[in-house]
């Protein structure tokens, strides 16, 4: 199970999630099926992301099961720039 920090940073600091889009999902399952960290639930007809703060800060090993694109996470070069910002931020109040 996911913790609630990652690297002593607050995790629901760190934008690293995926998203869906709704117009592109056929509610398939796949992520959903994929993904062990309950990550994602089911709606009527599509997946939603139920628990964002839970997915593991850069991992995207989901993006391959999705057929239509409908999934996406941010900028892995972004992430890395906001990690360090973070970093630095946490070892000062630490
Ligand atoms: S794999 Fe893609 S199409 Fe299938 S439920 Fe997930 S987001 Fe929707
Ligand atoms: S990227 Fe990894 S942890 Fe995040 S939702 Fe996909 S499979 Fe789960």
């Amino acid at each position: 199970m996911a913790g609630s920090t990652y690297m002593g940073i607050p995790r629901k600091l760190i934008p690293w999630h995926p998203s869906i889009d709704q117009d592109l999902c056929t509610g398939c399952s796949a992520c959903f099926n994929f993904c062990r960290h309950n990550v994602y639930g089911q709606r009527e007809k599509t997946s939603v992301v139920v628990n964002p703060y839970n997915c593991i800060v850069g991992c995207s090993s989901c993006l391959k099961e999705c057929k239509t694109d409908a999934l996406s996470f941010p900028d892995i070069r972004k992430l890395a720039e906001i990690l360090n910002d973070l970093r630095e931020k946490y070892k000062k109040t630490s």
